[in-house]
């Protein structure tokens, strides 16, 4: 008899986009001729960059003459992704990193989820609140997070609430916790830490063994200068700390899948013994069993990213997406919202007015303005009262929208 991984039945539903699915379709039979715009989605709606699609078609090509075929490729990714990526990311920063400290992977997701595999499983943890839900529900998976409670959080996780009052800056916690999952720029929140900000997260890791796993999936989205692109630009961070980098939201990779992660050799966790243990060799380990490598014509795709045309029409793109939030800041504010991110992320975070749920703020904006977002409440306690707008719709949609709920306020 099989016996199951019990901690699977702990898992919660994921019932967030279903019920506002469902609510949706409630709505669309009740009203069928009302133009809905959606400003919830998390996915991107702009083509990949032409220099992408034109390397990728390259990369078809040579797949079709039996000289120039790619069949396996190494499971840490090819040397000429991993080279463009020391190039443009990290090296203008003055962060040096060698290519056996970078694996290429099918995105951000799988790694923020498997990574947890390195770490025993009574390992403690923190997470801010709100948070990305893959965070929670991969340590569910393997025990990590403990027993549920009656308040909606996991016995052994910390959870630090980014709440208006810290100005969604995560206080420190006041014990040591083991591991830490920190996201900026933030989803869903948009907000950001500054460089002094991260460095007193980078400080409290060094002072109590604790690693940091740093998910930079909107690094492309800032535009501040305080504001750091690599957790790596803190000194001492290449001790304790794994960041996780991603092209969908960069280069419109959602669909095509690519993303990387990068672990210093210094990164290091204890045995039972109190030995040191590097993790780069244990994740190397790892995915050379359960991974076989992003594919060929997609690492050729994301190469071209790094290409001159490839960061231009990169930043057409987050331009395009950046103006959006940039509207919805502006005309939100107008219209007397109290509006949070969207400076440095694609996420706008916005307050339900007059003390009204996230859901009850989500059911007013569909049925008397025909908009949708995201309740805040579905990313975690702190996010009640709150809805998460993006900035990935059409410039018209965004502008529609806002006229709308100017009106409406
Ligand atoms: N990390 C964060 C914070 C995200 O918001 C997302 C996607 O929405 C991901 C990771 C997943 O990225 P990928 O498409 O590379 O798997």
């Amino acid at each position: 008899m099989a016996l199951v991984n019990e901690h699977f039945l702990k898992l919660q539903g994921n019932y967030l986009f279903a019920d506002i699915a469902k609510r949706i379709n409630a709505f669309k039979v009740t009203h069928p001729g009302a133009n809905l715009i959606r400003l919830g989605i998390g996915d991107v709606t702009r083509p990949l960059p032409p220099a992408c699609i034109e390397a990728m078609h390259r990369a078809v090509d040579e797949m079709a003459d039996a000289r120039t075929f790619h069949g396996y490729g190494p499971e840490q990714g090819y040397d000429f992704l991993i080279e463009a990526i020391i190039k443009h990311d990290f090296a203008p920063r003055g962060i040096n990193l060698s290519p056996s400290e970078i694996f290429i992977s099918d995105g951000a997701k799988s790694d923020t989820g498997n990574i947890g595999e390195l770490l025993r499983w009574d390992n403690s943890m923190a997470i801010t609140d709100p948070v990305y839900p893959v965070y929670v529900d991969s340590n569910i998976m393997c025990g990590r997070s403990g027993t549920l409670g009656k308040d909606g959080k996991w016995s052994n996780v910390t959870y630090l609430p980014c709440t208006i009052e810290n100005n969604f800056v995560p206080e420190i916690p006041n014990h040591r916790v083991d591991l830490i999952y920190l996201c900026y720029p933030n989803n869903p929140t948009g907000t950001t830490l500054t460089h002094e900000q991260l460095k007193q997260w980078v400080d409290y890791a060094i002072a109590n063994d604790t690693l940091i796993i740093f998910d930079a999936a909107y690094e492309a989205y800032i535009r501040e200068p305080n504001v750091p692109h690599s957790i790596y630009e803190i000194r001492g961070a290449k001790k304790v700390a794994i960041e996780i980098r991603s092209f969908s939201k960069t280069a419109g990779f959602t669909g095509v899948r690519c993303g990387y992660t990068v672990i210093p050799k210094e990164v290091s966790a204890a045995d039972i013994e109190g030995k040191r243990i590097q993790l780069n060799p244990l994740w190397n380990r790892r995915q050379c069993t359960k991974f076989n490598g992003t594919s060929y014509i997609t690492q050729r795709g994301a190469e071209a990213i790094y290409t001159p045309e490839g960061q231009k029409q990169v930043k057409e793109t987050i331009d395009y997406y950046m103006e959006n939030a940039r509207i919805m800041r502006q005309e939100l504010t107008r219209a007397g919202f109290n509006v949070y991110g969207g400076i440095n992320a694609p996420y706008i975070w916005l307050k339900a007015p007059k003390e009204l749920t996230s859901w009850k703020f989500f059911d007013k904006l569909l049925y008397e303005v025909n908009i949708v977002g995201t309740p805040g409440v579905g990313f975690g306690p702190s996010g009640e009262g709150f809805l998460r707008l993006t900035a990935f719709g059409k410039r018209e949609d965004c502008i529609e929208a806002m006229q709308r709920l100017r009106k409406w306020a």
